[in-house]
């Protein structure tokens, strides 16, 4: 549990995300979060990495209740965190999870105690600990320490395999490190990011036949546009397929000045395509053909789905169900009605030499027939007087 939000033991599968922002700059740093919670992210991810961002995460959270917002923040700590949480107390208690790279704490002799003191600072303050282990940041000691074991063995294990049989011990031994420590076993998740999409599956699969930890999944260094939205896709879906994994993250490269909340919106569509969860309606449509020569029913697809996104924070709040919802845009009459009929509200609209007009089915049956320049604003009207007819209002 984080913050009231449920983490393993089959509760649903959580979404994830994480800020771009420099976490000193306290405001700018709320703002994100605020708009990755908005856009849907259950839980945010801040890295703190130096003292001006350790002082500013109260800061960061006095600014989310200001908004009103109650925001489950993981402080992510590489290399000092042991020194920023002492020295900042009010940072470990803002923060409602924190999230150790065993990779990262520290090297020789350095790295026990200061691994005990992240760990103490977690019990104190009574938060849990994500052990988040990273191929780019493995802990070469414990690398080096499993190539010494694997010379020795019969059939020693290729570099593949030795890589992975590493990132597992390095986080099941840290885990293991962490209870006997004193951090109760039920306040540990545990992530092994790589960014290969088999290894990852490899990896995850060997991870939770090993440990009953609840998982975090993720592709670390995903990649832009559509290869880092595949990528992410092809590896969660197979996981989430198999049942494991109770947190996920998309970890999309935003293109410059591009919109941090779009891998929220992936990770969510990922399990709302996978049937797992619901957030918000999707909008079916056809990839048009030779027999559609205009672009109007992409444009109408394209601004439907915008519509029920922008228009889901409010329906959310007063109805009860408007996420499962299911719509259809439609480019001609090939599959048009029948794919319309599928769905709570369909539109077909007219295909190359059809008669222009657009019929519309709700709930299977033919209702109503659009034509002209109002598509796009009577078809919404359909839909905002759809949802407050079917949708219960909350109490
Ligand atoms: S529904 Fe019509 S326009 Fe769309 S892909 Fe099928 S045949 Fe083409």
């Amino acid at each position: 549990m984080v913050a009231g939000v449920a983490i393993g033991g089959g509760a649903p599968v959580v979404v994830q995300s994480m800020t771009n922002t420099d976490t000193a700059d306290a405001i700018a740093t709320a703002l994100q979060v605020a708009q990755l919670f908005r856009a849907g992210s259950e839980i945010v991810r801040i890295t703190v990495n130096t003292r001006e961002a350790a002082a500013a995460v109260p800061r960061i959270r006095e600014q989310l209740l200001k908004m009103d917002l109650r925001v489950p923040l993981v402080g992510d700590f590489h290399f000092n965190g042991h020194k920023l949480l002492e020295e900042e107390p009010s940072c470990a208690e803002a923060l409602d999870k924190l999230r150790i790279n065993p990779g990262n704490v520290g090297k020789g002799k350095k790295r026990d105690d200061q691994f005990a003191r992240l760990i103490e600072i977690a019990c104190k303050y009574d938060k849990p600990v994500r052990i988040g282990v990273n191929w780019g940041s493995l802990d070469q000691e414990l690398l080096a320490r499993i190539m010494d074991e694997n010379a020795g063995r019969p059939h020693p294990l290729d570099a593949a395999e030795l890589m992975r049989e590493a990132m597992i011990s390095s986080s099941l031994e840290s885990a293991a490190k962490a209870e006997e420590l004193g951090l109760a076993g039920n306040r540990i998740v545990l992530s092994c990011k790589v960014s290969g999409v088999q290894d990852l599956i490899g990896i995850y699969r060997d991870l939770a036949e090993r440990s009953d930890y609840p998982l975090h999944l993720g592709l670390t260094e995903a990649g832009m546009g559509s290869k880092g939205i595949v990528a992410s896709t092809a590896a969660l879906a197979v996981m989430l397929q198999e049942g494991i994994g109770d947190t996920i993250r998309v970890s999309l490269t935003p293109e410059p000045n591009g919109d941090r909340s779009r891998e929220v919106i992936v990770a969510q569509e990922i399990l709302q395509t996978m049937g797992l969860r619901a957030f918000t309606p999707l909008v079916a449509a056809c990839p048009g053909c030779g027999r559609t020569s205009s672009t109007v029913f992409q444009e109408l697809a394209q601004d439907i789905q915008s519509y029920v996104r922008e228009q889901m924070p409010a329906w959310r709040l007063l109805r009860v169900g408007v996420e499962n919802m299911s719509l259809a845009v439609m480019g001609c009459v090939v599959n048009g009605p029948g794919e319309s009929k599928h769905a709570n509200i369909g539109i077909s609209l007219p295909g190359t030499g059809e008669t222009p007009v657009a019929p519309v089915y709700v709930d299977g049956q033919r209702s109503v027939t659009l034509k002209g320049e109002n598509i796009a604003r009577e078809f919404r009207a359909i839909i905002d007087d759809y949802v407050a007819r079917k949708y219960q209002k909350r109490v």
